[in-house]
């Protein structure tokens, strides 16, 4: 399929080269760019860069801008609170938008029984405090993640990320007592075993674990990804969370559910676990909580959120009033637009075309995904499935960029397109950016 799209910008627009440069200069070269952009401005789907060049956004903030860019009325929650109270601190005072995000997400939180909420400003610091509360009420040390997984990149989110480099190397000693355990990847499972037996084999590793590394008594928590995000949108074969919430039922282990990637709509439920009917303890929400607000928080049992001690959690600027009134704002916005219905609808179109593209081009080797987080894995070879190399993958995300589509990428080899467009996206627009990474993928040779 072809279309009508932007020739390439190999050469970037004055203003574009100069503040690219002052990038270089003064911020550390450690933080990661996707795209060589300087956006200005955006709205929907749609951003602007300092040269008035029009992108589609299929990255939406990596996940965070379920609701698109500038949503009207979020921005109108933050004029309208901006002029109340933008900060106190919630160990100073409490406000009202505080105890009404913590208990919207209490009602939303998709299981029964006694909850209580916490807030925090991003993923990261809301995983590292889901594994405090889950040591202090078990009175355990251990903790375990997977293979691929991402949780952040704070030190104890680095141990638990199922990625060596570029995150942990050169960076250790990381809090030790934490675990890698097997998540069924259905691409590529260990052995050449069949999909259908991955999720008995990850169970049976997973009780062998407690054997020979760390015995179930000792362990807190099991944390982990309802779809595996930054890992390159792995969706765990059909009973593995389920055998997960079994295995810590029975072991007494706190199941931590990082919901910061899948949640508000993008899997086509509200949270990715929704798919699966299981109940985890904790649940870790942040990203498209906020609408592009810096907000994370933590919902689940209230015998374990009351299980630290008083001041062992919070933080200066966690539960912002600013991100709260954002945070609200979504909570409508979500409904009101019927954002989990367009994630599945979405992701039906979506799948549709990458499935198209997997059947066409010989380096497309997957496409894989829940809703409207969808994927396709690239390779150098479909049979031997050997990742395309990363400078490879770049060159069609580069000839997405040119083309005016914002795309990243994902996976332990840096070889997966991942879809995290915002979901109030229009039909035209997500049918043009999907034309866009078919141009690019026509332009790509082998
Ligand atoms: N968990 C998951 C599943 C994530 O995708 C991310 C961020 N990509 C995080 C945690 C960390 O969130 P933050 O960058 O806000 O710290």
């Amino acid at each position: 399929m072809t279309t009508k799209t932007k020739p390439s910008a190999a050469k970037k627009p004055a203003r574009s080269a100069a503040l690219w440069e002052e990038r270089a200069r003064l911020v550390s070269t450690g933080t990661a760019a996707y795209t060589s952009l300087t956006l200005e401005r955006g709205l929907g789907a749609k951003v602007w860069d300092v040269d008035g060049r029009e992108y589609l956004d299929f990255a939406g903030g990596i996940g965070a801008l379920n609701v698109g860019h500038c949503h009207p009325k979020v921005v109108a929650a933050l004029r309208a609170q901006a002029g109340r109270l933008l900060h106190t601190s919630f160990h100073v005072a409490a406000y009202e938008g505080y105890l009404d995000v913590c208990r919207e997400l209490i009602a939303l939180a998709p299981w029964k029984g006694p909850k209580k909420a916490i807030l925090f400003n991003s993923g990261s610091e809301a995983i590292e405090n889901a594994v405090k509360f889950a040591k202090a009420y078990t009175k355990r040390k251990a903790v375990i993640s997977f293979d691929n997984a991402f949780h952040g990149r704070t030190l104890l989110c680095l141990a638990l990320d199922g990625k060596y480099k570029p995150l942990r190397q050169g960076l250790g000693p990381v809090p030790p007592e934490i675990y890698h355990a097997r998540y069924p990847y259905a691409y590529r499972p260990p052995h050449g075993l069949k999909a259908a037996d991955l999720t008995a084999y990850c169970l049976e590793e997973l009780e062998k674990f407690f054997l020979v590394d760390c015995a179930a008594e000792d362990v807190a928590a099991i944390v982990v990804e309802p779809v595996q995000g930054e890992g390159g949108f792995i969706v765990p074969t059909p009973g593995f969370l389920k055998g997960l919430r079994a295995v810590c039922d029975k072991h007494g282990i706190v199941l931590i559910i990082d919901e910061v990637q899948t949640g508000f709509g993008r899997t086509g439920e509200l949270f990715a676990i929704e798919h699966d009917g299981i109940a985890p303890d904790l649940m870790v929400v942040a990203k498209s909580l906020c609408g592009g607000m810096p907000l994370s928080g933590v919902v689940g049992r209230t015998e374990i959120l009351d299980a630290v001690a008083t001041g062992a959690v919070g933080g200066t600027y966690g539960g912002n009033p600013m991100s709260c009134a954002a945070a609200l704002a979504v909570f409508g916005i979500v409904k009101e637009q019927k954002l989990v219905a367009a994630g599945r609808r979405i992701g039906e179109a979506v799948k549709k075309r990458f499935d198209g593209f997997r059947d066409k081009y010989p380096f497309v080797g997957d496409s894989r995904g829940l809703g409207a987080m969808r994927a396709i894995e690239l390779v150098a070879d479909k049979k031997t499935k050997a990742p395309l190399a990363p400078a490879r993958v770049k060159e069609i995300l580069h000839g997405c960029e040119d083309r005016g589509l914002i795309v990243i990428k994902a996976g332990v080899h840096d070889n997966v397109i991942r879809t995290l467009m915002p979901l109030v996206i229009s039909d035209a627009d997500l049918n043009r950016g999907l034309d866009i990474l078919a141009d690019a993928f026509d332009a790509f040779k082998l």
